[in-house]
Order: C-alpha cells, then structure tokens, then sequence
C-alpha cells in the first residue's frame, strides 16, 4: 500500500512518515512545498529508504497532484499553514493551500478511486468551551482566520464523502508538542527563549487552556484511524491534559532551569480562544489511547531541541 503523505516536511507529518517507516511497511510518497515551516531536516533518516519518495511541491498543482495520486492508495493530508499569528496578519495562504489546496487533492482523489482520505483537521474547528470537551457532533464555530480555513477544508472534505461517496475519515487533535515542531510555536519557542535567557511573552493573563498531545500519540491515533477508522466519519484526538498557558510557561522555565523573571505578559492575541477540550469516546472505542503524560513529553522535547 501506497501513501501519499501531504505536508511531510512539517510538524506532524514528519513524524508520522518516520512512525510509519519504523513501524509498517507502507511506501511512503511525501509531498511539501518547503514553505518556511517545512524542512527535509525534520526527514533526516528517511530520504535514503527505498520505501519513502520525497517530492517537492505545492498541493495547489493539479497536474503534479493527479500524477501522484495516480500511484496513491491512501491520502493523509497534513499540508497546511498553521500558525493562527500568521493567518491574523495575512488569510490569502490559509485560504488558498487550507482550502483550495484540499480541493484539489479531492478533486484528484475522487478521479483516482483512492481507497481513504484522512483529513487533518483541529479541535479550533469548534471554537472554544467554557466547560466539558467536544464531541464531533457539535457544530463548527472557528474563530480566527486559520481555524475558519481549516473549518472550510473539513467541510468541503465531509461534502466529497456524501456528494461524491469519496471515502472520507476526518481528525481533529488539539495542540501537538514533541520533536521537530517549528520554533515558532509555543513550546519550542520558549524552550529556545528560556534556555538563551530571552523574554517569554505569553498572551493575556495566561489563563487560556489548550489541551496537550504528545506528537507521537496524535501519530498513533492516526495510524488507528486510517486502518480501523470508518469512512465518513470525525474522530477526535486529545489527551485530556489541560493545562494553562501559565503553567505550560512555568514547566518550560523549570526545566531549563531559567527564571520565572522571564515571563513578560503581552497584549493578548485578537481573537483569542479561551479554551479547547475534546471527548475522545470515539477514537477510544477503535482500540486507541494516548501513552504520554505532558511530564515524559516534555522531558523529551526539552532533549531534542537542547540538542
Ligand atoms: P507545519 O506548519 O509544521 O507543517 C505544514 C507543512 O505543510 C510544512 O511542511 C509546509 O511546508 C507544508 N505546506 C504548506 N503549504 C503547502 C502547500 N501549498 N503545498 C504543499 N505543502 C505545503 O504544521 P503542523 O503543525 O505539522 O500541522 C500539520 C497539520 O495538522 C495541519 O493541517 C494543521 O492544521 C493540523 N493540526 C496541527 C496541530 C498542532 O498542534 N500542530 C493541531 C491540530 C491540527
């Protein structure tokens, strides 16, 4: 069986290529842009195994899309821009890789006959919650640029299964941390600030939860739901680690060991949602559950990126 893995030289898809090379044996194409958040260093291991073909380029080029798709039994579609900053600054990437991007990999996907399609999509689809955690049947209420775009391609992803009988799996994580995320998030961000003794802005008060998941278990749920996972269906994937900004924050400091003096409360991001929290009932029902607590995941982000 045949992958196609889009965004692979990014975050989480690069560590599901190597998860999926170190523990199946699927071929593997991988197909990224190299945009600023992408790099073949986060596929170091992988370029010289017979098993894995990497391609560059955009998800947006029909011709290179259908030719690759072609070969394809399975699609993971990861490619994405992803940093909510960026899409307040600027929407048209978001709007044009996020949105138009997935359709052409439908519409390619759908000419090809492809076996599954698992869309990569985000808890920030439902907006955020006071209290209690999302199932996949509440509606959609994305309120930044980035998640409305991801909302788009989640929804355009579902029509394809209804309209056209395209066999459709979606997923929607919270926050992923681990090994080879961009430094421009949160966690590499102020690992890389503490440990140099650079200032940590956190937003706001710092009270705003989001709820952790150790790359390798969103990996997992991946792979569980793209061979167990039902077509048409929504699987959420979350660990049930809240934590507070604040604390992430703190943790980082103290295990670095920096000073809390480097904390520097900014102006909050525009936008800016509260809280995330997912029910993951469904995803468990197929045989899945997280592994790492935020302790032991932690500890081994703070090795990679001291390394
Ligand atoms: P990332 O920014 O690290 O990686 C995105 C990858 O997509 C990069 O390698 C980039 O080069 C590539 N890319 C961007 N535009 C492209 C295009 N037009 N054509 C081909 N490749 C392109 O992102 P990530 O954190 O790894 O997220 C992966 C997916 O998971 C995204 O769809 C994101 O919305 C989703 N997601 C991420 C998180 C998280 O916490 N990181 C949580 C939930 C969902």
């Amino acid at each position: 069986m045949r992958i196609l893995v889009t965004g692979g030289a990014g975050f989480i898809g690069s560590n599901f290529v190597h998860l999926l090379l170190d523990e199946t044996d699927y071929d593997i194409t991988t197909l990224d842009a190299l945009t600023y958040a992408g790099s073949t260093d986060n596929l170091e291991g992988t370029l010289d195994n017979d098993r894995h073909e990497f391609v560059e380029g955009d998800i947006r080029d029909r011709d290179l899309v259908s030719e690759l798709m072609a070969d394809a039994d399975v699609v993971v579609n990861f490619a994405a821009e992803s940093h909510v900053d960026r899409s307040i600054d600027g929407a048209e990437p978001f709007v044009t890789t996020n949105v138009q991007g997935t359709q052409v990999l439908l519409d390619a996907a759908l000419d090809a006959d492809i076996d599954r399609f698992i869309q990569i999509s985000t808890d920030e689809v439902y907006g955020e919650i006071e209290e209690g955690a999302f199932s996949e049947d509440d509606p959609l209420d994305a309120r930044n640029p980035y998640s409305a775009t991801k909302a788009g391609a989640d929804l355009l992803a579902r029509s394809y299964y209804t309209t056209h009988g395209l066999p459709v799996v979606i997923t929607r994580s919270s926050n992923n941390f681990g090994p080879r995320q961009h430094s421009e998030k949160l966690i590499p961000k102020f690992l890389t600030n503490a440990s140099e003794g650079k200032s940590l802005p956190v937003y706001g008060d710092g009270t705003n939860v989001r709820e952790w998941i150790y790359v390798e278990d969103n990996c997992r749920a991946l792979l569980t739901v793209l061979e167990e996972g039902k077509v048409g269906e929504v699987y959420n994937v979350g660990s049930g680690l809240e934590k507070q900004n604040i604390e992430v924050t703190k943790a980082i400091i103290e295990a670095v060991g920096a000073s809390e003096d480097l904390i520097e409360f900014v102006e909050d991001r525009a936008g800016h949602d509260q809280r995330y929290a997912l029910d993951t009932t469904k995803l468990e029902a197929l045989g899945w559950e997280p592994q790492w607590s935020f302790e032991e995941g932690l500890d081994a982000t703070v090795e990679y990126y001291l390394e």
